[in-house]
């Protein structure tokens, strides 16, 4: 490796080591994720609503009455933020009003 080289490539490490230190490390929020739309294909294939009571409860797989994704299991992030992500909808925030055929009761 040429003096050249070897410089650039000790510039370019420094660089880069700081760049990983410096780098804020946080978790995506809601506030970061789009708004996951009742039209996206994998919504429809789950029955996604941003409005629970809009669904007959009598089509639901599970008989709990009260489904909405702010009281699924799969949901995540801050209760009482609106939109929230979701593990199902990855990179997508579910509203937390919502529901999907996937809702499961927490533990
Ligand atoms: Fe909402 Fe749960 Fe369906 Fe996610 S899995 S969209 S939190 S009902």
């Amino acid at each position: 490796m040429s003096k050249l080289a070897r410089r650039q490539f000790l510039q370019l490490s420094a660089v880069a080591a700081a760049g990983v230190i410096v780098a804020p490390v946080r978790e995506a929020g809601a506030s970061d994720l789009p708004q996951l739309s009742e039209d996206d294909p994998m919504a429809k294939a789950m029955k996604y609503t941003h409005d629970a009571s809009t669904v007959d409860p009598s089509t639901r797989n599970n008989p709990a009455a009260d489904q909405t994704c702010a009281n699924c299991a799969l949901i995540q992030g801050d209760d009482g933020d609106a939109w929230r992500p979701c593990q199902i909808f990855p990179g997508k925030a579910v509203a937390a009003n919502g529901w999907c055929s996937v809702w499961a009761p927490k533990a």
